[in-house]
Protein backbone atom coordinates (compact mmCIF):
# COMPACT_ATOMS: atom_id res chain seq x y z
CA UNK A 1 0.00 0.00 0.00
CA UNK A 2 1.82 3.29 -1.20
CA UNK A 3 2.09 5.99 1.11
CA UNK A 4 1.19 9.56 0.49
CA UNK A 5 1.34 12.82 2.52
CA UNK A 6 0.16 16.37 1.43
CA UNK A 7 1.82 19.66 1.60
CA UNK A 8 -0.31 23.29 1.51
CA UNK A 9 1.05 26.22 1.20
CA UNK A 10 -0.85 29.47 0.39
CA UNK A 11 -4.75 30.79 0.07
CA UNK A 12 -7.85 28.47 1.16
CA UNK A 13 -8.22 28.14 -2.99
CA UNK A 14 -5.23 25.89 -2.46
CA UNK A 15 -5.90 24.11 0.81
CA UNK A 16 -9.05 23.26 -1.28
CA UNK A 17 -7.60 22.10 -4.19
CA UNK A 18 -5.08 20.03 -1.59
CA UNK A 19 -8.51 18.51 -0.70
CA UNK A 20 -9.57 17.12 -3.79
CA UNK A 21 -5.90 15.37 -4.33
CA UNK A 22 -6.36 13.91 -1.31
CA UNK A 23 -9.84 12.49 -2.47
CA UNK A 24 -8.56 11.50 -5.54
CA UNK A 25 -5.24 9.63 -4.32
CA UNK A 26 -7.44 7.71 -1.07
CA UNK A 27 -9.81 6.53 -3.76
CA UNK A 28 -6.70 5.15 -5.65
CA UNK A 29 -5.81 3.09 -2.60
CA UNK A 30 -3.00 5.42 -1.25
CA UNK A 31 -2.96 5.64 2.22
CA UNK A 32 -2.24 9.29 3.99
CA UNK A 33 0.99 9.72 6.18
CA UNK A 34 1.24 12.04 9.77
CA UNK A 35 4.30 11.29 11.02
CA UNK A 36 7.21 9.62 9.23
CA UNK A 37 8.06 8.93 5.27
CA UNK A 38 6.22 8.89 2.23
CA UNK A 39 6.18 6.93 -1.52
CA UNK A 40 4.50 9.96 -2.61
CA UNK A 41 4.84 13.62 -1.74
CA UNK A 42 2.09 16.42 -2.98
CA UNK A 43 3.17 20.11 -2.85
CA UNK A 44 1.00 22.32 -3.31
CA UNK A 45 2.81 25.63 -3.94
CA UNK A 46 2.22 29.50 -3.82
CA UNK A 47 4.05 32.33 -5.72
CA UNK A 48 1.91 35.09 -4.11
CA UNK A 49 4.56 36.34 -2.21
CA UNK A 50 8.97 36.07 -2.45
CA UNK A 51 8.29 34.22 0.58
CA UNK A 52 5.96 31.86 0.23
CA UNK A 53 7.44 31.11 -3.29
CA UNK A 54 11.05 30.66 -1.33
CA UNK A 55 9.40 28.49 1.31
CA UNK A 56 7.70 26.38 -1.32
CA UNK A 57 11.05 25.75 -3.27
CA UNK A 58 12.69 24.65 -0.17
CA UNK A 59 9.90 22.27 1.33
CA UNK A 60 11.19 20.60 -1.97
CA UNK A 61 14.81 20.55 -1.22
CA UNK A 62 14.48 19.37 1.84
CA UNK A 63 11.86 16.65 0.78
CA UNK A 64 14.43 15.49 -2.07
CA UNK A 65 17.11 15.26 0.95
CA UNK A 66 15.32 13.19 3.33
CA UNK A 67 13.90 10.64 0.67
CA UNK A 68 15.42 10.53 -2.19
CA UNK A 69 13.45 7.09 -3.64
CA UNK A 70 10.32 9.02 -2.96
CA UNK A 71 8.26 10.75 -5.71
CA UNK A 72 7.41 14.21 -5.01
CA UNK A 73 4.22 15.65 -7.44
CA UNK A 74 4.67 19.75 -7.19
CA UNK A 75 1.35 21.40 -8.04
CA UNK A 76 -0.52 24.91 -7.48
CA UNK A 77 0.81 28.35 -8.24
CA UNK A 78 4.82 27.15 -8.68
CA UNK A 79 4.18 24.61 -11.10
CA UNK A 80 2.11 26.55 -13.18
CA UNK A 81 4.66 29.41 -13.11
CA UNK A 82 7.06 27.11 -14.48
CA UNK A 83 4.74 25.25 -17.06
CA UNK A 84 4.64 29.04 -17.94
CA UNK A 85 7.78 29.37 -17.88
CA UNK A 86 8.61 26.33 -19.98
CA UNK A 87 6.33 27.34 -22.44
CA UNK A 88 3.53 24.67 -21.72
CA UNK A 89 0.73 27.27 -21.10
CA UNK A 90 -1.66 28.52 -18.37
CA UNK A 91 -2.78 25.20 -16.47
CA UNK A 92 -6.49 26.15 -15.48
CA UNK A 93 -7.48 24.06 -12.00
CA UNK A 94 -10.47 22.45 -12.79
CA UNK A 95 -13.86 23.47 -11.16
CA UNK A 96 -15.61 20.64 -11.72
CA UNK A 97 -14.06 18.44 -8.97
CA UNK A 98 -16.14 18.13 -5.34
CA UNK A 99 -15.35 17.06 -2.45
CA UNK A 100 -16.76 15.19 0.50
CA UNK A 101 -14.84 16.05 3.64
CA UNK A 102 -11.72 18.28 4.93
CA UNK A 103 -9.08 16.73 6.11
CA UNK A 104 -7.97 18.29 9.86
CA UNK A 105 -10.95 21.26 10.05
CA UNK A 106 -14.13 21.35 11.61
CA UNK A 107 -15.19 24.19 9.11
CA UNK A 108 -14.93 23.25 5.50
CA UNK A 109 -13.81 25.46 2.77
CA UNK A 110 -15.58 25.00 -0.47
CA UNK A 111 -14.06 26.68 -3.89
CA UNK A 112 -16.86 27.92 -5.98
CA UNK A 113 -14.89 30.25 -8.24
CA UNK A 114 -10.99 30.60 -9.72
CA UNK A 115 -8.57 33.07 -11.44
CA UNK A 116 -9.11 36.90 -11.57
CA UNK A 117 -9.84 39.36 -14.26
CA UNK A 118 -8.23 42.40 -11.75
CA UNK A 119 -5.10 42.40 -12.40
CA UNK A 120 -3.99 44.45 -9.41
CA UNK A 121 -0.33 45.85 -10.57
CA UNK A 122 1.48 43.52 -7.96
CA UNK A 123 -0.55 40.71 -8.10
CA UNK A 124 0.70 37.46 -10.30
CA UNK A 125 -2.61 35.64 -9.55
CA UNK A 126 -3.98 36.18 -12.90
CA UNK A 127 -1.28 35.13 -14.68
CA UNK A 128 -0.73 31.72 -12.64
CA UNK A 129 -4.75 30.84 -12.07
CA UNK A 130 -6.23 32.41 -15.12
CA UNK A 131 -9.36 34.51 -15.69
CA UNK A 132 -12.60 34.23 -13.27
CA UNK A 133 -14.69 30.74 -13.65
CA UNK A 134 -17.26 29.59 -11.50
CA UNK A 135 -18.82 26.78 -10.31
CA UNK A 136 -22.38 25.96 -11.63
CA UNK A 137 -24.88 26.50 -8.35
CA UNK A 138 -26.21 23.05 -8.82
CA UNK A 139 -22.37 21.83 -8.50
CA UNK A 140 -22.12 23.81 -5.13
CA UNK A 141 -25.48 22.82 -4.26
CA UNK A 142 -25.02 19.01 -4.18
CA UNK A 143 -21.23 19.85 -2.07
CA UNK A 144 -22.43 22.05 -0.06
CA UNK A 145 -25.02 19.79 0.86
CA UNK A 146 -22.86 16.94 1.21
CA UNK A 147 -20.23 18.80 3.19
CA UNK A 148 -23.31 19.51 5.58
CA UNK A 149 -24.58 16.19 5.61
CA UNK A 150 -20.61 14.86 6.98
CA UNK A 151 -21.01 17.05 9.70
CA UNK A 152 -19.66 20.45 9.03
CA UNK A 153 -21.76 23.05 10.16
CA UNK A 154 -19.89 26.11 8.88
CA UNK A 155 -19.15 25.88 5.26
CA UNK A 156 -16.56 28.98 4.38
CA UNK A 157 -17.39 29.69 0.56
CA UNK A 158 -13.83 30.19 -1.42
CA UNK A 159 -12.21 31.61 -4.52
CA UNK A 160 -10.20 33.84 -5.38
CA UNK A 161 -12.37 36.63 -6.70
CA UNK A 162 -15.95 35.71 -4.98
CA UNK A 163 -17.23 39.03 -6.30
CA UNK A 164 -16.81 37.83 -10.20
CA UNK A 165 -18.94 34.69 -9.01
CA UNK A 166 -21.43 33.92 -11.44
CA UNK A 167 -20.50 36.32 -14.56
CA UNK A 168 -19.21 33.94 -16.79
CA UNK A 169 -22.22 31.32 -16.19
CA UNK A 170 -24.54 30.36 -18.51
CA UNK A 171 -27.20 32.14 -17.66
CA UNK A 172 -25.22 34.67 -15.69
CA UNK A 173 -25.80 34.54 -12.13
CA UNK A 174 -23.97 36.44 -9.05
CA UNK A 175 -22.62 35.56 -5.41
CA UNK A 176 -25.75 36.74 -4.24
CA UNK A 177 -28.36 34.92 -5.93
CA UNK A 178 -26.03 31.91 -4.66
CA UNK A 179 -26.21 33.04 -1.12
CA UNK A 180 -29.88 33.14 -1.59
CA UNK A 181 -30.07 29.62 -2.76
CA UNK A 182 -27.91 28.53 0.10
CA UNK A 183 -29.97 30.22 2.63
CA UNK A 184 -33.26 28.75 1.69
CA UNK A 185 -31.55 24.67 2.25
CA UNK A 186 -32.56 23.53 5.62
CA UNK A 187 -30.55 23.04 8.57
CA UNK A 188 -28.37 24.54 10.91
CA UNK A 189 -25.32 25.46 9.69
CA UNK A 190 -23.57 29.24 8.84
CA UNK A 191 -21.93 30.61 5.76
CA UNK A 192 -18.79 32.21 5.57
CA UNK A 193 -16.93 34.36 2.49
CA UNK A 194 -13.40 33.74 2.66
CA UNK A 195 -12.79 37.33 0.96
CA UNK A 196 -14.71 39.91 -1.03
CA UNK A 197 -12.58 42.65 -2.56
CA UNK A 198 -14.72 46.17 -1.69
CA UNK A 199 -15.86 47.08 -5.13
CA UNK A 200 -18.13 43.96 -5.08
CA UNK A 201 -20.37 45.26 -2.00
CA UNK A 202 -22.77 47.21 -3.86
CA UNK A 203 -26.26 47.51 -2.43
CA UNK A 204 -28.05 44.34 -3.42
CA UNK A 205 -24.87 42.92 -1.33
CA UNK A 206 -25.71 45.34 1.72
CA UNK A 207 -29.60 44.62 1.30
CA UNK A 208 -28.82 40.51 1.61
CA UNK A 209 -26.31 40.64 4.16
CA UNK A 210 -28.59 42.91 6.61
CA UNK A 211 -31.15 40.24 6.60
CA UNK A 212 -29.21 37.09 5.91
CA UNK A 213 -30.17 34.08 8.57
CA UNK A 214 -27.18 31.92 7.74
CA UNK A 215 -24.47 34.19 6.53
CA UNK A 216 -21.57 34.99 9.71
CA UNK A 217 -21.76 39.04 10.15
CA UNK A 218 -18.08 38.95 9.56
CA UNK A 219 -16.39 39.92 6.14
CA UNK A 220 -12.70 39.54 5.06
CA UNK A 221 -12.24 42.67 2.88
CA UNK A 222 -8.52 43.01 1.54
CA UNK A 223 -8.51 47.00 1.25
CA UNK A 224 -4.46 46.48 0.95
CA UNK A 225 -3.91 50.45 1.34
CA UNK A 226 -6.14 53.57 3.13
CA UNK A 227 -4.47 55.83 0.50
CA UNK A 228 -5.66 56.73 -2.46
CA UNK A 229 -2.36 57.48 -4.36
CA UNK A 230 -1.64 53.96 -3.34
CA UNK A 231 -4.83 52.08 -4.79
CA UNK A 232 -4.48 53.91 -7.56
CA UNK A 233 -1.08 52.72 -8.25
CA UNK A 234 -2.02 49.17 -7.06
CA UNK A 235 -4.54 49.07 -9.70
CA UNK A 236 -7.30 48.49 -6.88
CA UNK A 237 -11.15 49.98 -8.20
CA UNK A 238 -12.18 51.97 -5.42
CA UNK A 239 -11.30 54.66 -3.26
CA UNK A 240 -10.52 55.39 0.59
CA UNK A 241 -14.00 57.02 0.49
CA UNK A 242 -15.84 54.33 -0.65
CA UNK A 243 -14.33 51.88 1.46
CA UNK A 244 -15.15 53.85 4.72
CA UNK A 245 -18.41 54.08 3.39
CA UNK A 246 -18.91 50.47 2.78
CA UNK A 247 -17.90 49.71 6.42
CA UNK A 248 -20.00 52.74 7.42
CA UNK A 249 -23.40 51.10 6.03
CA UNK A 250 -23.16 47.78 6.81
CA UNK A 251 -22.31 49.01 10.38
CA UNK A 252 -25.75 50.98 10.38
CA UNK A 253 -27.50 47.41 9.43
CA UNK A 254 -25.55 45.45 11.40
CA UNK A 255 -23.89 46.99 14.55
CA UNK A 256 -21.61 43.99 15.77
CA UNK A 257 -20.56 43.61 12.44
CA UNK A 258 -16.90 42.95 12.15
CA UNK A 259 -14.07 42.92 9.39
CA UNK A 260 -10.64 41.50 8.68
CA UNK A 261 -8.69 42.80 6.02
CA UNK A 262 -5.38 42.44 4.35
CA UNK A 263 -2.74 45.52 4.07
CA UNK A 264 0.05 45.83 1.92
CA UNK A 265 2.70 47.65 3.21
CA UNK A 266 5.82 49.12 1.37
CA UNK A 267 4.72 49.56 -1.99
CA UNK A 268 6.46 51.14 -4.10
CA UNK A 269 6.40 55.67 -3.95
CA UNK A 270 4.55 54.73 -1.03
CA UNK A 271 5.59 57.59 1.31
CA UNK A 272 5.21 57.98 4.99
CA UNK A 273 2.23 60.35 4.70
CA UNK A 274 0.83 57.59 2.56
CA UNK A 275 1.36 55.03 5.02
CA UNK A 276 -0.12 57.61 7.93
CA UNK A 277 -2.97 58.00 5.56
CA UNK A 278 -3.27 53.77 5.72
CA UNK A 279 -3.22 53.92 9.71
CA UNK A 280 -6.07 57.13 9.81
CA UNK A 281 -7.89 55.09 7.74
CA UNK A 282 -7.70 52.03 9.67
CA UNK A 283 -8.13 53.83 13.22
CA UNK A 284 -11.48 55.50 11.66
CA UNK A 285 -13.07 51.74 10.78
CA UNK A 286 -11.15 49.57 13.80
CA UNK A 287 -10.93 46.08 11.91
CA UNK A 288 -10.67 42.97 14.34
CA UNK A 289 -7.34 41.33 12.62
CA UNK A 290 -5.16 42.97 9.96
CA UNK A 291 -2.81 40.58 7.89
CA UNK A 292 -0.22 42.58 6.70
CA UNK A 293 2.39 41.73 3.91
CA UNK A 294 4.94 43.62 2.84
CA UNK A 295 5.86 44.25 -0.96
CA UNK A 296 7.56 41.90 -2.40
CA UNK A 297 7.56 42.50 -6.64
CA UNK A 298 6.82 39.97 -8.16
CA UNK A 299 8.21 39.36 -11.61
CA UNK A 300 6.32 40.17 -14.47
CA UNK A 301 3.80 42.29 -12.70
CA UNK A 302 3.90 46.17 -13.59
CA UNK A 303 4.86 47.02 -9.68
CA UNK A 304 7.95 45.50 -9.92
CA UNK A 305 8.82 47.50 -12.78
CA UNK A 306 8.42 51.01 -10.66
CA UNK A 307 11.60 52.53 -9.76
CA UNK A 308 11.21 53.75 -6.58
CA UNK A 309 11.02 50.82 -4.41
CA UNK A 310 10.91 51.56 -0.32
CA UNK A 311 13.59 50.87 1.07
CA UNK A 312 13.56 47.84 3.22
CA UNK A 313 14.31 49.11 6.68
CA UNK A 314 11.43 51.61 5.93
CA UNK A 315 8.95 48.95 5.22
CA UNK A 316 9.81 47.11 8.33
CA UNK A 317 9.01 50.18 10.44
CA UNK A 318 5.71 49.96 8.75
CA UNK A 319 5.38 46.51 9.75
CA UNK A 320 5.85 47.17 13.25
CA UNK A 321 4.31 50.39 13.56
CA UNK A 322 0.80 48.60 11.60
CA UNK A 323 1.37 45.27 13.99
CA UNK A 324 1.58 47.01 16.64
CA UNK A 325 -1.31 49.43 16.28
CA UNK A 326 -3.82 46.49 14.95
CA UNK A 327 -3.39 44.63 18.09
CA UNK A 328 -4.90 47.43 19.95
CA UNK A 329 -8.00 47.48 17.52
CA UNK A 330 -8.53 43.96 17.64
CA UNK A 331 -8.52 44.93 21.93
CA UNK A 332 -10.79 47.38 21.30
CA UNK A 333 -13.43 45.29 19.36
CA UNK A 334 -13.09 42.21 21.53
CA UNK A 335 -13.84 44.55 24.52
CA UNK A 336 -17.15 45.86 22.79
CA UNK A 337 -18.15 42.09 22.76
CA UNK A 338 -18.22 41.83 26.89
CA UNK A 339 -21.22 40.58 28.12
CA UNK A 340 -22.89 39.88 25.00
CA UNK A 341 -24.09 37.13 23.54
CA UNK A 342 -22.22 34.68 20.85
CA UNK A 343 -22.46 31.63 18.83
CA UNK A 344 -19.92 29.20 19.11
CA UNK A 345 -19.07 26.08 17.25
CA UNK A 346 -16.15 23.96 19.01
CA UNK A 347 -13.16 23.62 16.74
CA UNK A 348 -10.54 21.67 19.13
CA UNK A 349 -10.40 20.47 22.85
CA UNK A 350 -7.07 22.03 23.79
CA UNK A 351 -6.86 20.19 27.23
CA UNK A 352 -9.62 18.11 28.62
CA UNK A 353 -12.95 20.31 29.31
CA UNK A 354 -10.95 23.68 27.09
CA UNK A 355 -12.43 24.01 24.08
CA UNK A 356 -12.07 26.28 21.04
CA UNK A 357 -13.53 27.49 18.09
CA UNK A 358 -14.83 30.71 15.90
CA UNK A 359 -17.74 33.08 16.77
CA UNK A 360 -20.16 34.21 13.96
CA UNK A 361 -17.99 37.16 14.27
CA UNK A 362 -15.32 35.01 13.44
CA UNK A 363 -14.02 36.00 17.10
CA UNK A 364 -11.28 33.41 18.31
CA UNK A 365 -13.18 31.85 21.20
CA UNK A 366 -11.93 29.64 24.27
CA UNK A 367 -15.04 28.08 26.23
CA UNK A 368 -13.57 26.26 29.76
CA UNK A 369 -16.41 23.94 31.27
CA UNK A 370 -16.93 20.38 32.01
CA UNK A 371 -20.17 19.79 30.62
CA UNK A 372 -19.87 17.91 27.60
CA UNK A 373 -20.48 19.97 24.39
CA UNK A 374 -22.39 18.69 21.53
CA UNK A 375 -21.17 19.37 17.77
CA UNK A 376 -23.62 22.18 16.82
CA UNK A 377 -23.97 26.01 17.87
CA UNK A 378 -24.53 26.99 21.09
CA UNK A 379 -24.59 30.20 22.83
CA UNK A 380 -22.38 31.28 25.55
CA UNK A 381 -21.51 34.67 26.91
CA UNK A 382 -18.33 36.81 26.25
CA UNK A 383 -17.10 37.14 30.15
CA UNK A 384 -13.20 38.25 29.28
CA UNK A 385 -9.99 38.28 27.01
CA UNK A 386 -6.88 36.46 26.87
CA UNK A 387 -4.78 37.79 24.24
CA UNK A 388 -6.05 37.69 21.10
CA UNK A 389 -8.79 35.69 22.55
CA UNK A 390 -12.39 35.83 24.19
CA UNK A 391 -13.49 33.28 26.38
CA UNK A 392 -17.09 32.30 27.87
CA UNK A 393 -19.65 30.47 29.73
CA UNK A 394 -22.09 28.33 28.90
S1 LIG B 1 -8.19 41.02 -6.96
FE1 LIG B 1 -6.14 41.84 -7.28
S2 LIG B 1 -4.99 41.04 -5.53
FE2 LIG B 1 -6.80 39.77 -5.68
S3 LIG B 1 -6.19 38.03 -6.96
FE3 LIG B 1 -7.10 39.57 -8.31
S4 LIG B 1 -5.36 40.73 -9.07
FE4 LIG B 1 -4.65 39.61 -7.24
Amino acid sequence: MPWIKFYTFGCKANQYDTQVLREKYLSLGFKEVENGSADLYVVNTCVVTQKAEGESRALVERLKKKNSSAQILLVGCLQRLQGQEKGSGRFSPNLEEEISFFAGHRRAFLKIQDGCNNFCSYCIVPYVRGESRSKPKELVLREFTRLFKNGYKEIVLTGICLGEYGKDLSPPSSLVDLLKVLEELNGDFRVRLSSLDPQYINEEFLNFLSQAKKLCPHLHIPFQSGDDFVLKKMNRRYTKEFACAIIKEIRKKIPQFVFTTDIMVGFPEEKEENFQNTLAFLEYLKPLKVHIFKFSPRPGTPAEKIKNQVKPQEVQQRFLALRLLEKSWREEILNNFLGKRISFLREKEISPGLFSGHSEHYLNVLLQTQEKIPDEFIEIEVKGMRGDWVYGTL
